[in-house]
């Protein structure tokens, strides 16, 4: 009856929207205890909006927006899509960039009509040896991205994300199953609380880098907590495979999808609540 509970927990599986790498993924799932929650593409919709553009001294908005847009259209990180489609839309085509290189958690840099253009957080600006912008200081609960180019800070654009639908009921059934909802997120801490306050979470990793999120994981597991991860991002796939169990957003990148024991297929957070319901059930049956 074994192998027949585990095929049924498994298409029930497929019906809900869950695909699961294989049988004794049920296992780990029906143990786990903590459920760490990447916060853009997984908690949010990763569908970020151009906001405000803030400029220093005398830099026009036209020129931060066409330098900022022309680099960020290189990168597939949700804030720089949202920068470079804003971007386009305000001022019209996009010069291409000469050079470009993405600095994984960080931002992007590169040449542009022949200035080096740094687009990212105030961190990729200090590392660059360049005060970040004081407007910065300013803005709070939102994402915001520094714009400097020849060694100066040059601006400031802010893009908004929404948390998705869903996201909150999510947190609460998983708490209700017993696992503790953790956020964890490259974002900076004001943007996170403001999020975490939304959905109902109180533990917060905020400014972690991408490499750091498995630092993260593995210190929770040397609590002895039994983590879950559920991530979207290339930046999460390290995280998900360290992980006790890995669950990927459909939605999501295929790094993440490769690297997690199960994918939610419609990017649907209420089903991570689903998958872990489903495999303590097919497990009880077969006990
Ligand atoms: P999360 O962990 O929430 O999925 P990331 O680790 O991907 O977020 O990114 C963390 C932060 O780094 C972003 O919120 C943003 O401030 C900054 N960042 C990353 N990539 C870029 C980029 N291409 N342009 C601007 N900012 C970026
Ligand atoms: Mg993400």
């Amino acid at each position: 009856a074994t192998p027949t509970a585990l095929m049924v927990g498994t298409g029930r599986g497929a019906q809900l929207g869950i695909l699961i790498k294989g049988p004794e993924v049920l296992e780990s799932t029906r143990k786990v205890d903590t459920v760490v929650l990447d916060k853009t593409g997984t908690v949010t919709t990763g569908r970020m909006r151009l906001q405000d553009v803030y400029v220093t001294g005398s830099t026009s908005e036209e020129e931060l927006l066409r330098l900022a847009g022309a680099l960020e259209h290189a990168s597939e990180h949700p804030v720089a899509r949202a920068v470079a489609d804003g971007a386009a839309a305000r001022v019209g085509a996009l010069p291409a960039p000469e050079a470009f290189e993405n600095v994984p958690g960080l931002g992007v840099r590169g040449t542009v009509e022949g200035r080096t253009v740094l687009v990212g957080r105030a961190r990729l600006l200090e590392e660059a040896g360049m005060e970040p912008p004081s407007e910065l200081a300013g803005i709070s609960g939102r994402t915001a991205v520094a714009v400097a180019w020849d060694g100066e800070a040059r601006g400031v654009l802010t893009v908004a994300d929404a948390v998705k639908e869903g996201s909150a009921e999510a947190v609460a059934r998983l708490r209700g199953l017993g696992l503790k909802p953790v956020l964890l997120t490259g974002d900076d801490r004001a943007v996170a609380e403001a999020v975490a306050a939304e959905v109902g979470i109180d533990e917060i990793y905020a400014g972690v880098l991408p490499q750091d999120k498995v630092a993260t994981v593995r210190r929770l597991q040397a609590e002895g907590r039994r983590v879950a991860m559920v991530g979207d991002g290339v930046n999460d796939a390290a995280a998900l495979a360290t992980a006790d169990l890995g669950l990927a957003m459909g939605t999501g990148t295929d790094a993440a999808i490769e690297a997690g024991d199960l994918t939610l297929v419609r990017g649907d957070l209420r089903v991570a609540a689903d998958a872990v319901r489903l495999s303590r059930r097919t497990l009880a049956t077969i006990k």
